[in-house]
């Protein structure tokens, strides 16, 4: 890590050997670029949180990574929150990425916590804090969450994760950095002063994050659609574009004084590297070789 960077990375449990077997491979690629922390995501439903477990588990155990675990008050009672950070704790596992999050699709679409549970994040938040004494991240919104009624609402929900304890905001992915730096100046007369830290998804499936923008409320750039347009059968291209897309939105939030970078990596871990590159990190040199 360079003196003034920091970057963490986000992973997902994968659902087969292969998916597991490329993850690790990108997990020790990562290593030699001595990250702040890697994150694992959680899942809604029974079986993708046992993978979201194992694969924590595993990042504690195997590697050097500090670890990071995702954590949502969807369909869990407070108990069962609170003793899986208290086993998280016992591990070694310091920082937790506190979250609401969202039904399953099949069940709507308002969240309703569950009768024994967090009721939000605030509440989650504070649950966790009693357990341990966790270094807390918390969602961010520079477009505004589209639950929210309105921007300044949405800036006030933040301002209360925050204050609660939270120790630090990661945005949802943006395209554009004016996006992010409005939203920061918009924090900062909010009177929020704990870091917003950008949250990066390099683009190498576009339709599919044309797709999911729509529902989280992002917006996909016209110069992004026409960038990627007919590069729907040459993967090869796409990556590049997307290396460079990535590339030059990271170098302008250097520019604009941003020194903490969450890469959404989507367990690749080569634009991530390039990404880091790009804003002057390099590989510890015993890892390089
Ligand atoms: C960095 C990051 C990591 C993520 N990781 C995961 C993951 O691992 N698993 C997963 O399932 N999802 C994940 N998500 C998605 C997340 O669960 C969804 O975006 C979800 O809809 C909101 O969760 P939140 O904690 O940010 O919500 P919150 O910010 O707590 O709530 C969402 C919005 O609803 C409104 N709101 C909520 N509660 C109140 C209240 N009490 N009073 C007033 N307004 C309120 C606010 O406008 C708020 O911005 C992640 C998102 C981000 C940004």
């Amino acid at each position: 890590m360079t003196d003034q960077l920091h970057v963490s990375f986000e992973i997902f449990p994968p659902t087969d050997d292969s998916g597991e077997h490329a993850l690790w491979k990108t997990v020790e690629r990562l290593a030699s670029l001595d990250p702040a922390f890697v994150s694992v995501t959680y899942g809604a439903g029974g079986t993708s949180r046992k993978r979201s477990t194992k694969i924590l588990d595993q990042l504690v155990r195997r590697t050097s990574h500090e670890a990071a675990a995702h954590v949502t008050c969807v369909g869990t009672t407070r108990e069962e929150i609170n003793a899986l950070a208290r086993g998280w704790s016992k591990k070694g596992v310091k920082r937790i990425i506190a979250l609401r999050g969202d039904p399953p699709a099949a069940r709507g679409t308002r969240f309703e916590p569950h009768p024994s549970g967090y009721s939000d994040t605030v509440a989650l938040i504070r649950g966790l804090l009693r357990v341990a004494e966790f270094e807390i991240a918390v969602g961010a919104y520079p477009e505004t969450h589209p639950d929210a009624t309105s921007p300044e609402a949405d800036l006030d929900h933040l301002k209360r994760k925050l204050d609660e304890g939270a120790a630090f905001g990661i945005t949802q992915y943006f395209f554009d950095a004016e996006t992010y730096l409005r939203f920061r100046d918009r924090a900062v007369a909010a009177g929020i002063d704990k870091p917003i830290v950008p949250g990066i998804l390099p683009v190498t499936n576009f339709a599919r994050v044309a797709e999911f923008s729509a529902r989280c409320g992002a917006t996909v750039p016209y110069w992004m659609r026409e960038l990627f347009e007919g590069l729907d059968d040459d993967a090869e291209t796409r990556r590049l574009v997307a290396a460079s897309t990535a590339c030059e939105l990271c170098n302008r939030l250097k520019t604009e004084g941003v020194t903490r970078f969450h890469i959404y990596t989507l367990n690749r871990a080569e634009l991530s590297m390039a990404i880091c590159r790009r804003l002057g990190m390099r590989p510890r040199l015993a890892d390089a070789a």
